[in-house]
């Protein structure tokens, strides 16, 4: 599986970065937290509600979970696990 080799989470610019062999990828905090695939907001997302994300939310803690990052973000939120693979494909 393909793993990044470097992890880092930006707070003031709200970012977290990864790299992926000489491939940087950048995404906002605000995508991560709208994209959270635990199933309570898979859930949400399938009904169609839109959660509205606050744009200054911010990841506040990461956890590494071997197969992905678990996530903790300032509003609280905290059950989402990021499949590497997920992430990959996140823009
Ligand atoms: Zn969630």
């Amino acid at each position: 599986m393909d793993v990044p080799s470097g992890v880092s989470n930006q707070r003031s610019e709200g970012e977290l970065a990864l790299q992926w062999g000489e491939v940087r990828q950048v995404i906002s905090h605000a995508r991560l937290r709208g994209a959270c695939p635990c199933s309570q907001c898979r859930a949400a997302r399938l009904r169609g509600g839109i959660s509205l994300v606050a744009e200054g939310v911010r990841i506040e803690r990461i956890e590494l979970q071997g197969y992905g990052l678990q996530l903790m973000f300032s509003d609280g939120h905290d059950r989402g696990i990021y499949p590497w693979a997920y992430l990959r494909e996140l823009q």
